[in-house]
């Protein structure tokens, strides 16, 4: 890097990650690069995770925006949306995007996300089948709502599920397929998964259980799901939320370590010690991400070492999920399976919709299951993060902070 001449960053990807890497590297090294942002998305940076309240009708899209157009050329960045990268040159050190546009990188961040999982059933490539994940898939979902209509939304994750509320709060008739017996089967225990799927059928919702999807049904476009017991259901639009694929293409055909994602350190380097890589594309010790809290600390981990302050290590914490459908609350946070030697503190009040279930090992929370009363999952996630001893207060920790706290006093 020739003196008086900034380094050169250039970040592939305009999504939560990647803006998130380059805020943090503005707040600690401000123009240090010279920097350049693609996005595949023809639109600036926007809050992908409040797409739902989009869909729902409870928010407008101009409300998400996390960075205008105007951020972008206060901070000196170039931003070419909707211009994805199709080939990395790593020995001249040279990004290519779709439109021919070639940039020159020293440091090359990759944070290209995910894309939905579109089972390979027939049918699957037909108009009116649609994922979940940038602003076009809730384009599409609403036009097709626009006209009334049936809805199926194969995957009861949380993605599914939000999709699904959105699309019936739009006016929908919406049935939701899922392939195990109970909803959200990553973070809820069966008895707060019951709960759950009496509370979204009385808002109108179908559910199906057990139901795997065996085709698509239409000739030019959708006209039903048919599963493989071979009962069908009729439908004009079909949102596929069973799960994501890290988009990894350009960074295995750029001769990038790959397995199910990028492999990265615990700097957030890859294999080439230019690159780095963030979020959903990552797979950091075995693992892949697709919440925000882990990716926020990447985005610091990364973004100190692109500033020269190497002393920063990315450790993989406990995570919390929320499901955003406004009057249903649930929590759910750190590891609710529990393992050998583990113990459940369970409470149950079925007038009140309350239920509750923490799992310990030893003295210490590692997970939880609210439902119907979740105020206190921020605390039991303080204490699952801090591995707090819990010895003290054990009898009480089902009633919260204030009991427990006030006795340990
Ligand atoms: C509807 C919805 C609701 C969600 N709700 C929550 C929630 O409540 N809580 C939570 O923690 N998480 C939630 N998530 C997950 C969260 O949004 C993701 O974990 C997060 O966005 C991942 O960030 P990312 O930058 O890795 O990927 P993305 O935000 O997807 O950004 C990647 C970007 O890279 C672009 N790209 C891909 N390839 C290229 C290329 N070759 N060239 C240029 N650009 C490219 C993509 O178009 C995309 O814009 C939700 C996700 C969705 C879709």
């Amino acid at each position: 890097m020739d003196s008086g001449v900034k380094p050169r960053l250039v970040v592939v990807g305009n999504g939560m990650a990647g803006m998130r890497t380059v805020e943090e590297l503005l707040a600690l090294a401000p123009g240090m690069y010279d920097i350049t942002v693609f996005g595949a998305e023809p639109r600036t940076n926007y809050n992908r995770i409040m797409l739902s309240p989009v869909l729902a009708g409870e928010k407008d899209f101009d409300e998400i925006v996390l960075h205008t157009r105007e951020w972008y050329a206060e901070h000196g960045i170039t931003l070419h949306a909707g211009d994805p990268v199709v080939g990395i040159d790593r020995r001249r050190r040279v990004v290519r995007a779709q439109s021919g546009c070639e940039v020159a990188y020293d440091r090359l961040l990759l944070a290209t996300g995910s894309s939905p999982f579109i089972i390979p059933v027939p049918g699957s490539q037909l108009a009116g089948v649609v994922g979940f994940r940038d602003l076009d898939d809730v384009e599409t979902m609403l036009q097709a709502a626009r006209q009334g209509g049936r809805a199926v939304v194969i995957g009861g994750g949380l993605l599914g599920l939000e999709a699904a509320n959105g699309l019936l709060r739009r006016g929908m008739e919406v049935t939701v397929v899922h392939l195990t017996d109970s909803l959200l089967n990553q973070q809820l225990d069966s008895s707060a998964s019951l709960l759950l799927k009496a509370a979204l059928e009385r808002r109108g919702l179908r559910i199906q259980l057990s139901a795997q999807t065996a085709a698509i049904l239409g000739t030019d476009k959708v006209e039903g799901v048919r599963f493989q017991d071979g009962s069908e259901a009729p439908a004009e639009l079909v949102v596929m939320a069973a799960g994501v694929r890290p988009n990894v293409s350009l960074a295995r055909e750029a001769g990038l370590h790959v397995e199910r994602a990028i492999v990265v350190d615990d700097t957030l380097q890859t294999y080439d010690p230019r690159v780095y890589a963030v979020g959903e594309c990552v797979q950091h010790r075995k693992n892949t991400f697709g919440l925000v809290a882990p990716i926020w600390d990447q985005a610091r981990v990364c973004a100190a070492h692109l500033a020269g302050f190497g002393h920063r290590r990315y450790v993989q914490q406990a995570t919390a999920t929320k499901l955003k459908v406004t009057g249903i609350d649930l929590y759910s946070a750190g590891d609710i399976v529990g393992g050998e030697g583990s113990e459940d503190l369970v409470l149950r009040d079925r007038r009140s919709g309350i239920y509750k279930r923490l799992v310990l090992a030893g003295n210490r929370v590692t997970g939880a299951v609210l439902y119907g009363d979740v105020a206190d999952g921020p605390w039991y996630f303080d204490l699952i993060q801090r591995g707090a001893d819990v010895s003290g207060y054990r009898d009480r920790l089902l009633f919260g902070p204030a009991l427990c706290e006030a006795q340990a006093a």
